[in-house]
């Protein structure tokens, strides 16, 4: 339930109205936007009338929230949601390109990789040192040697950095590490998981389920901002379709629906979604002009010898090509990417 405060309500006039919705047993969270404060009255309210909120002064109206999410719902928060993240914000007009490898596999690997990928206009760092591999005999990722590498990287470059996390017992780990926590794919419905990262303040890239609806992803990013973690960004990475002349289908529809039923930053991953060197670029321009409000790609220096996914890891070159396309993308949509402002140590 919804409650919208009249614009000239007084703090105490607030005060009281979250008093109240807390008496009821529900839990509060405040959308403190441009035209209206709204106070979230989030739990079990279909017992509750909303005439019990409708009469305490400085209310001007109450109204159900009639998605299945809440707080992730436009309906709560009108307006896009924007945080920073290190130099540069994410949600509003800078677009943002975070790139690196599918995995940290050494220290000279990432650092290389974080100059070149700088170097070409990215403003964030990616690198796998968990990785949920299909085999399991596959390369796991180098665990806290590989978060130390990427700590180095961050520090030479200035770019914040995005690693996945796969289960709780790495979340102390990853809190002190990275930026951005990453849940893949194969974990968008670990709600245990959800539920620990929604209890920190590191901001998370929640990546689509190989075959999750978009209500599914809104559902699992509900499951952190019920936890008080506002900083959610949405990932787009390409579902299973009957299609197999690509890894995954890009669902280019999720962008602009995304963008209508939620406020939260839409990033696309064109590297899993066609799983081809050959069509990140095109899928990329296409993301930008959809309305998404970044990229994350995969670039590795030598594909060939990728440990994990080269097939679809761009070379610096190449992803150097593609930001500036991508950049006159943005243009055109009257955003520009965003750039670290911290300067390398
Ligand atoms: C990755 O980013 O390397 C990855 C494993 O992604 P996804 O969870 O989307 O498959
Ligand atoms: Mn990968």
């Amino acid at each position: 339930m919804m409650i919208i405060m009249k614009a000239n309500a007084t703090p105490q006039q607030v005060e009281n109205v979250i008093e109240q919705v807390k008496s009821a047993g529900l839990a509060v969270h405040l959308s403190q936007g441009i035209e209206a404060t709204i106070i979230g009255a989030i739990g079990e309210t279909h017992n509750i009338l909303a005439d019990r909120f409708e009469g305490l002064d400085g209310v001007d109206i109450v109204q159900r929230i009639t998605q299945p999410y809440k707080l992730a719902s436009r309906q709560f928060h009108p307006e896009n949601s924007i945080f920073p993240l290190d130099g540069f914000s994410v949600g509003g007009d800078e677009i943002v390109v975070i790139a690196g490898p599918c995995s940290v596999e050494s220290r000279s690997q990432i650092l290389e990789t974080a100059i070149a990928v700088k170097e070409a206009g990215a403003c964030a760092l990616r690198g796998g040192v968990f990785k949920p591999r299909t085999s399991p005999y596959a390369f796991q990722g180098l665990g806290e040697e590989g978060l130390e590498y990427l700590a180095e990287a961050r520090a030479q470059t200035g770019l914040p950095i995005v690693a996945e996390i796969m289960s709780q017992v790495q979340l102390d780990l990853m809190v002190k590490y990275v930026d951005v926590m990453q849940v893949g794919a194969r974990n968008m419905q670990n709600f245990n998981l959800l539920r620990a990262i929604g209890e920190t303040q590191t901001a998370v890239l929640l990546k689509r389920g190989l075959s999750a609806t978009i209500e599914e992803l809104l559902m699992s990013a509900e499951y952190i901002l019920a936890g008080g973690n506002k900083q959610v960004m949405l990932c787009e990475r390409g579902i299973r379709t009957f299609e197999t002349a690509t890894r995954n289908t890009t669902d280019i529809n999720a962008i602009p629906v995304l963008k209508k039923l939620t406020h939260l930053p839409v990033i696309l991953d064109p590297s899993h979604a066609t799983g081809h060197v050959d069509y990140v670029a095109a899928i990329s321009r296409a993301a930008i002009a959809a309305g998404a409000d970044g990229l994350i790609i995969e670039v590795h220096p030598d594909p060939a010898r990728a440990v994990s996914d080269g097939k679809q890891s761009l070379k610096p070159e190449a992803f150097a090509a593609m930001v500036k396309q991508v950049g006159q993308i943005a243009q055109v949509m009257g955003r520009e990417l965003a750039t670290v402002s911290r300067e390398k140590a």
